[in-house]
C-alpha cells in the first residue's frame, strides 16, 4: 500500500485544483520558503483525521479554506483527496485503489468520502487504524517529534509500540464498545 496521489482544492495555498501524483518508494518535496511544502503534509494529515486546528497552524477550522490573496478572492470550500494503491490489500478493504476525502465548507459543513461514498469521519479512522497511516502514527513525523519519543515517559512510549503491534484497534473498539 503507498500513497499514490494527493488532490487539493481551496486548501490552503492550493488555490486551484493541484494533484501531486506519488510513485512507490522515497519522494523528496522540495521548494523556497512559503511555496507550500508543509501545506502539503498538513493536507495529508487533516484527511488522515486531524482535528486540531492548532497542529494545522490555524485558530479555527476555517483556515485551512484558501483566503485569498492580493490578486484573488477566497473560496468557501477546502477539499483534499489521498488516493491510496491498495492492490496488495495491505488495507482492510477489497479495493485496489482506495480514496479518502475531506471537505470542509466555511458554513461548517464537513464531509468525508470513501471512494466516493459519503462515511463518517469514524470510518475512516477504523480503515487507517494500526495501517501505520493513522494522524496519531509515525508515519508522519513531523518537526520536534524525535525529541519527544526519546523523552516520552515509558507508558507514553508504551503507546508507540502499540500502535505499530497493531493492537490499538482492539483497544479502540473496547473503548468503544463500552461507551454503547
Ligand atoms: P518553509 O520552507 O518556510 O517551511 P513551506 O514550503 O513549508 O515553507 P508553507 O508553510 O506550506 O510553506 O506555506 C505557507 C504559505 O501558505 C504562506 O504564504 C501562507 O500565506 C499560505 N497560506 C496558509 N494558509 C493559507 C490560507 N488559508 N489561504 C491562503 N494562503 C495560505
Ligand atoms: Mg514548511
Amino acid at each position: 500500500m503507498y500513497l499514490s496521489r494527493v488532490e487539493m482544492t481551496g486548501f490552503k495555498s492550493f488555490a486551484d485544483k493541484t494533484v501531486i501524483e506519488f510513485n512507490e518508494g522515497m519522494t523528496a518535496v522540495v521548494g523556497p520558503n512559503g511555496s507550500g511544502k508543509s501545506n502539503l503534509s498538513e493536507a495529508i494529515r487533516w484527511v488522515l483525521g486531524e482535528q486540531s486546528a492548532k497542529s494545522l497552524r490555524g485558530n479555527r477550522m476555517e483556515d485551512v479554506i484558501f483566503n485569498g490573496t492580493q490578486a484573488r478572492k477566497p473560496v468557501n470550500i477546502a477539499k483534499v483527496t489521498l488516493v491510496l494503491n491498495n492492490e496488495d490489500r495491505y488495507l482492510d478493504y477489497d479495493f485496489s485503489e482506495i480514496s479518502i476525502t475531506r471537505s470542509y465548507n466555511r458554513n461548517g459543513d464537513s464531509q468525508y468520502l470513501i471512494n466516493n461514498e459519503q462515511v463518517r469521519l469514524r470510518d475512516i479512522v477504523d480503515l487507517l487504524l494500526d495501517s501505520g497511516l493513522g494522524k496519531n502514527s509515525f508515519s508522519i513525523i513531523s518537526q520536534g517529534q524525535v525529541e519527544q519519543i526519546f523523552l516520552s515517559k515509558p507508558e507514553e512510549r508504551r503507546t508507540i509500540f502499540e500502535e505499530a503491534a497493531g493492537v490499538q484497534k482492539y483497544q479502540y473498539r473496547k473503548t468503544e464498545a463500552e461507551r454503547r
